[in-house]
């Protein structure tokens, strides 16, 4: 559970590392480029092929994130909260703790925060006419 804890956070800091970085060595290429050109030219290429590399680290991650969240789900853990219980539903899990869902293969769904005022406004509305 406690690298299932890791790889979360790993996986959701992992696109602000890889633009640090990236960006980090583009301030030291546009350095370089007035005073080592050679080492611009070497930045650039080493980004160029490093791409590949970084796509892959980050989907081998998420992927190895997803066999240990179908492992906790499995046995009732949740890992958004670490607690539940989790319930089986349809097209996967759900949380009935944090109301966290899961999809088959353990890849947690994002609810679509544009729906939420909409919903909440509806409420509102029922409850003053009621
Ligand atoms: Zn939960």
């Amino acid at each position: 559970m406690l690298l299932l804890r890791i790889l979360r956070f790993v996986n959701r800091a992992y696109p602000f590392i890889a633009f640090g970085a990236y960006g980090f060595a583009f301030v030291v290429a546009f350095i370089c480029m007035f005073t080592f050109p050679l080492g611009a030219l070497t930045l650039v290429v080493a980004g160029v092929l490093s791409l590949a590399v970084v796509a892959l680290g980050s989907d081998a991650l998420k992927g190895f994130e997803r066999v240990l969240s179908r492992r906790a789900l499995r046995r009732g853990r949740c890992p958004a909260c670490r607690m539940g219980p989790v319930q089986s539903v349809a097209e996967g899990w759900s949380c009935r703790g944090c109301a966290a869902n899961f999809d088959a293969d353990g890849t947690q769904r994002v609810v679509d925060v544009a729906d939420e005022p909409e919903q909440a406004s509806e409420d509102a509305a029922a409850v003053s006419v009621a």
